[in-house]
């Protein structure tokens, strides 16, 4: 994907801050240790001769004197696990912690893009940055049963189960999901939960609403040499690319022939190249017909899984007991 030098000069900007912040944080910490476990840095420095004297002892051949090394060493490492264990730090709070540990906040591994540098480019390119912060409120750890009438709770119960297996196969199983229920069913806040976890574990996801993405899809196509600048227009092949692409309330636009036929090249497309969709609607099967053609809900129906959600408003639920 070639990105313009401003808009990889701001990646790369987030990944220099995010390890100011790391380093921040790792200095403020060890110097809380330091306080309270002043035994510490003598102990740290012990290591640190004794580590040379063993790469030395090594070279010079020296077995037995290596093995004594060696068992000292384990002694004082030991030591500092335990030292540290009292006071309830681990080892790990002597390491800086990222937010990517697959290339440490670099964005690169070795000369490759990390895959968080690609999801990174799709946030900057679709304006999509808000989504992670929708994202730290809608998840699997926030879902709760208790807004679904009891009756309904079975059925949520499965879908739960549903997306959770579509998330643990995903690597494995090509799979496609479609959500179809009222407004405020819940239907977006499952898809969040899939996409966090997805996004969690390394995973591109691209997020648009049925709206967006035909406004991208007539760019695109009939948008001409002057958008061919434009930071979607160069995100484009993504909506093709990315490993989750999830199209949000399909059916809320008007749809002609044209949109209608680029629905059916990207779902079509889309299950070609074995990328999985989520796609969300409130409309039900027969009304998605309606407004688009056969070929298109056949090929649906074929190769997704569908979602039928409960008729409650969880938006009226979640008012009501945040307010008991
Ligand atoms: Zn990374």
């Amino acid at each position: 994907m070639p990105l313009m030098n401003t808009q990889y000069d701001a990646i790369m900007r987030s990944y220099a801050q995010r390890q100011a912040v790391s380093r921040r944080k790792l200095e403020e910490r060890l110097a809380d240790i330091q306080r309270q476990i002043p035994e510490l840095s003598s102990l740290e420095s012990s290591l640190a001769s004794l580590q040379a004297r063993k790469v030395r002892t090594a070279i010079e051949g020296n077995r037995e004197e290596l093995n004594r090394l060696s068992s000292e060493l384990a002694l004082l490492l030991a030591r500092r696990e335990d030292l540290l264990e009292e006071h309830g730090y681990s080892l790990e709070d002597l390491r800086p912690s990222y937010v990517c540990p697959d290339c440490q906040d670099t964005g690169y591994i070795g000369a490759e893009k990390c895959h968080c540098f690609l999801q990174a480019e799709i946030n900057l390119l679709y304006h999509q940055s808000h989504l992670q912060d929708v994202l730290e409120r809608e998840n699997f750890h926030a879902f709760s049963y208790s807004w679904y009438e009891a009756s309904d709770r079975e059925i949520m119960r499965h879908h739960v189960m549903d997306a959770r297996l579509f998330i643990e196969g995903f690597e494995k199983e090509f799979r496609n999901l479609l959500l179809l229920g009222k407004v405020g069913s819940g239907k977006t806040f499952l898809s969040n939960c899939i996409a966090k976890e997805l996004m969690d574990t390394g995973h591109s996801v691209v997020y648009l609403t049925a709206f967006q993405l035909f406004q991208l899809l007539s760019k695109a196509v009939f948008g001409g040499n002057d958008s061919r600048e434009e930071p979607e227009i160069q995100a484009y092949p993504y909506i093709f690319d990315c490993d989750l692409l999830i199209i949000d309330d399909l059916g809320t636009e008007l749809p002609n022939s044209f949109t209608v036929s680029q629905l059916f090249l990207c779902i079509n497309e889309r299950i070609l190249r074995r990328r999985s969709t989520l796609i969300s609607s409130n409309l039900d099967i027969g009304a998605l017909e309606d407004l688009y053609s056969d070929r298109i809900l056949s090929r649906i129906i074929s190769s997704y899984t569908i979602l039928q959600f409960p008729e409650t408003d969880i938006r009226i639920q979640k008012k009501l007991r945040s307010t008991t």
